[in-house]
């Protein structure tokens, strides 16, 4: 039997610029698994994502069946299934494309140990960040923990050029992928707000880069704006590559360099994601463990009325309450606002950082590894170059400026739509406060920054 060339799938569900893949198939005869794995060491993936997850591995089927290739999908511990498929397959040789996660490559290295041992030959690629971490280090040799200096060194490396689609080979019947999968209905209705898979994603990127970077720096923060590339999800489950996203945007700023100054700010966003990469890599399981760790320290409060009162929207806050229902409604929440009501949990709540992380990671479409925790640590103050702990968002004055006009909080608060704008971000305010059928706040934002200082203080 002549073999085949198995690629496992992870968080790379693409067909352009899939290193792996098109190595593979220039070996010749290429089979694809994804596996959902099981290992106990691995987070297992939040709600929102098995949604997305499930709607993007049947699209990838069937652009992979136009190459010629079956993907086939297995839940269950890595090693086993990668093996049981290899088996199946009479596979001689595994490509993967890398990943980051102190787990995750333990258990890569170990099953390359074993496809060495067995003879079967195995390779790896560079395929989801613009640079590998273990590329990027500071004059001394360390790992960077401030951004402006990695930003400035990862601006000057050479980002590797994407490749393109690998060529057809003969199309074959895609398989339905996870037949036992069950549409709840809160999948139907994030499917009202996404078009997933890799041309989707292409798409928003080009119209992105058409229409809508000039404005990205002014109308970025601005919440009631889809003024944003909306490319998390589709960047977290690997539909397009930074790299793709970096040439393309560095093309456009060639061809309209009135664009070009925007375009630079996009990108230093899109450097973040780098960043946190590099922490995932360096530290200490970054989802639980403070990266400063002094942290560690901090006495949190157990709350959990109020804790609840967060994660339903019902605060009685009206830009937090908008930000966390605009999440459980679309899978997304705007980045100035993530950021306040992040705040409002660690800060002015005091409510352990890592379980608004855990929420976010079970119901964001974009909950990445290394970009949720690295930016909650950032918010609570523990992670590198973060927020300096006395930075503590007051909502009412954020949503003043950044939701003068109250569009955004009326969308999703619409308890509070009928009041006037100087209100609508204080409703409590309101002569008739009573009457709105809206909770009082849950807590005195004066009262409990001072609170939070107090404790940030002590560590
Ligand atoms: P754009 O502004 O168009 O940016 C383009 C890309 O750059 C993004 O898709 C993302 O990959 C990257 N990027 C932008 N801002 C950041 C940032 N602050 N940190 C890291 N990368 C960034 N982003 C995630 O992708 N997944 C998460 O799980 C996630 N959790 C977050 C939790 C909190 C508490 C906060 C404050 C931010 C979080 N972010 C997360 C970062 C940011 O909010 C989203 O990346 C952004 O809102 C996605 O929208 P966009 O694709 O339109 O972004």
């Amino acid at each position: 039997m002549t073999g085949t060339t198995l690629v496992w799938l992870r968080n790379d569900l693409r067909i352009a610029d899939n290193p792996a893949l098109s190595a593979a198939l220039k070996h010749g005869m290429a089979r694809a698994v994804h596996i959902e794995a099981t290992d106990g060491r691995l987070r297992r993936r939040g709600a929102a994502s098995r949604w997305w997850l499930h709607h993007s591995l049947n699209r990838l089927a069937e652009e992979l069946a136009q190459l010629g290739v079956a993907l086939d999908t297995v839940e269950g511990e890595a090693q086993t299934e990668l093996f049981k498929a290899i088996a199946a397959h009479g596979s001689d040789a595994v490509y993967w494309n890398r990943r980051y996660g102190r787990a995750e490559r333990e258990i890569d290295a170990a099953i390359k140990a074993r496809l060495k041992r067995e003879g079967i030959a195995t390779e790896s690629f560079a395929a989801n960040v613009l640079v590998e971490p273990f590329e990027m280090a500071t004059g001394t040799g360390k790992p960077y923990s401030v951004y402006t200096p990695f930003w400035n060194a990862l601006k000057k490396q050479d980002i590797a050029k994407p490749l393109p689609r690998p060529r057809h080979g003969e199309t074959i019947r895609p398989q339905r992928v996870d037949s036992d999968y069950r549409e709840a209905d809160w999948g139907r209705k994030l499917g009202r707000h996404w078009q997933i898979g890799e041309a989707a994603a292409r798409e928003r990127l080009d119209r992105f880069l058409d229409e809508l970077v000039l404005d990205y720096p002014g109308d970025r923060d601005i919440p009631r704006k889809a003024a944003t590339s909306g490319l998390s999800p589709h960047l977290a489950f690997g539909e397009i590559s930074p790299r793709q996203v970096w040439h393309a945007a560095q093309a456009m700023a060639q061809h309209a360099p009135a664009k070009a100054s925007a375009i630079d700010k996009f990108l230093s966003e899109l450097g973040w994601r780098d960043f946190n990469y590099n922490q995932l890599y360096h530290r200490d399981d970054i989802a639980t463990v403070p990266m400063v760790a002094k942290y560690g320290g901090l006495k949190w409060r157990h709350a959990d009325a109020a804790f609840e009162a967060w994660q339903r929207g019902r605060t009685g806050i009206p830009i937090i309450d908008a930000g966390m229902r605009e999440m459980w409604e679309t899978g997304v929440m705007h980045n100035r606002v993530r950021m306040l009501t992040a705040s409002l949990l660690a800060k002015n709540l005091l409510i352990d950082w890592r379980k608004g992380e855990q929420w976010f990671w079970d119901t964001l479409v974009d909950a990445d590894a290394a970009n949720n925790p690295g930016n909650w640590q950032w918010v609570a103050g523990s992670g590198l170059d973060a927020s300096p702990y006395f930075r503590i968002f007051n909502p009412v004055t954020q949503g003043e400026r950044f939701d003068p006009a109250g569009d955004y909080v009326r969308r999703w608060v619409p308890e509070v739509a009928g009041l006037p704008d100087k209100l609508v971000h204080q409703p409590w305010e309101a002569p008739d406060a009573a009457a709105l059928d809206y909770p009082a706040p849950i807590v005195d934002l004066k009262v409990s920054r001072e609170r939070a200082l107090e404790a940030f203080k002590a560590l």
